[in-house]
């Protein structure tokens, strides 16, 4: 595409965006008193004005059904969860009965981990990506202990080569291939939380099974934001939350993906709780865990009603707009930000971007790494009403998302960007 570094072309592709009125459809933070610029959908998305609707649904029935709201009416809770599956399927490409949603993204990952790291003999190993996400290294760390085994010998961290700040496909399939017999899991990121990097989760899955490992990846900055094809592309299991790209809320719920090869595997071993148990005998209340088929059957507890109602606000936005077609608009706005960025003519030097040229290669998100006073240039952006958000050292990542976005806002950005950067050293 060839981009252009002016208002009237921003203004233009935002005529030409078939999926420009999503924007209406949420609630902005006011900064000085006007809409603020929010490119930060990968912490915290924004809240569909349809939210409080479903909420006060739930609310209402809480008032006037009470307990008999888990029976009653046209969507009763009992099964709240399963109208969820359908949307959740098509974000993360997978069937209806291999995802389901519950609890949140660690409490999953710890349960899927449970089920799928099963070191044996000298098959002990996982592979995960260097300086992943904190909550990640303390999963996988403590079942690693748990199992008896330290981190030190039994995970193995892949970092970029020297003087790169990503890491090379070729990279991490060379490393599975090379731990090969002892390596049990591979668990990495669908995209990496800091530089943006999407990884090639086909080919890892496929390298990974020929070695004879379990595959499995965390989505929380995945779903939502890249298509993916976990039935397809034969993944083990993910997990993912719903509050970045899925706008479902602080705190919101969480996915869990298994594919069908082992959601309808009753042997398969898992902590069990009374909502994964088959529905038909569930309040028998009788002795003895029979799972549910499919990922339903790792359910613990009665589902949140009301992080789930959110959750449904949001993927109804989704079906309405398409993966599809939100993949083509965000490849377009990353690659004018990116244009942008690389326009800059003042203090240039002091900004590198981390992320992927490859637009196959990411998702929404650019991460710039400010090689001065990081910090300082980060509070100017936040205080000439641009939401972006600053990870240490020095990253400041910037995700305009194809739902709510515009480019308009991106070239705003860029402007905003120009005028600190004047004087910044
Ligand atoms: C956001 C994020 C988390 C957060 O975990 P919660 O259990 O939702 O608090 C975990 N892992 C990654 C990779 C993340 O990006």
């Amino acid at each position: 595409m060839n981009y252009q570094n002016s208002l009237a072309f921003a203004q233009e592709q935002d005529n030409l965006d078939p999926l420009k009125h999503f924007k209406d459809r949420f609630y902005f933070p006011q900064v000085n008193g006007r809409d603020a610029i929010y490119f930060c959908g990968n912490s915290l998305g924004l809240q569909p004005k349809s939210a409080q609707m479903y909420i006060d649904n739930e609310m209402y029935k809480w008032a006037n059904y009470a307990v008999e709201g888990h029976f009653k009416g046209e969507e009763p809770w009992f099964n709240y969860h399963k109208l969820l599956a359908d949307g959740a399927a098509r974000v993360v490409g997978a069937r209806p009965q291999e995802v389901v949603i519950m609890n949140q993204l660690t409490v999953n990952l710890h349960l899927m981990l449970v089920s799928f790291y099963r070191p044996e003999g000298k098959r002990i190993k996982i592979i995960m990506e260097g300086g992943a996400f904190p909550s990640d290294q303390y999963a996988l760390e403590t079942q690693v202990k748990f199992h008896g085994y330290t981190p030190e010998e039994a995970i193995v961290e892949l970092f970029p080569r020297e003087g790169e700040h990503t890491l090379r496909t070729e990279d991490i399939l060379q490393s599975i291939r090379e731990h090969g017999e002892e390596l049990a899991l591979v668990l990495m990121g669908g995209i990496n939380y800091y530089t943006g990097q999407v990884y090639d989760m086909q080919a890892i899955t496929k390298v990974g099974h020929e070695v004879g490992a379990v595959v499995g990846f965390d989505l929380a900055h995945a779903a939502g934001n890249v298509p993916l094809q976990l039935h397809d592309w034969d993944v083990d299991f993910a997990v993912w939350c719903t509050y970045k790209y899925l706008n479902s809320g602080p705190g919101g719920t969480a996915g869990a993906f298994v594919h069908e090869r082992h959601a309808n595997n009753p042997d398969l071993p898992r902590f069990a709780g009374w909502w994964g148990h088959d529905a038909g005998s569930r309040f028998q209340m009788k002795k003895g865990f029979m799972p549910m088929a499919g990922a339903e059957g790792w359910q613990l507890s009665n589902a949140q009603i009301l992080p789930m109602a959110l959750h449904r606000a949001s993927l109804e936005l989704f079906d309405e707009a398409g993966m599809a077609n939100l993949r083509a608009k965000s490849e377009k706005l990353t690659g004018y930000l990116e244009y942008l960025i690389n326009d800059v003519h003042v203090g240039k030097e002091v900004l590198e971007m981390i992320t992927p040229r490859d637009p196959q290669a990411r998702g929404c998100q650019i991460s710039i790494l400010v090689k001065q006073n990081a910090r300082e240039l980060f509070d100017k952006l936040m205080e000439a009403g641009i939401i972006v958000d600053f990870r240490e050292p020095s990253v400041i990542r910037v995700a305009p998302t194809p739902l709510y976005n515009s480019f308009e806002e991106v070239y705003r950005f860029s402007e905003i960007l120009h005028a600190c950067l004047e004087g910044h050293s």
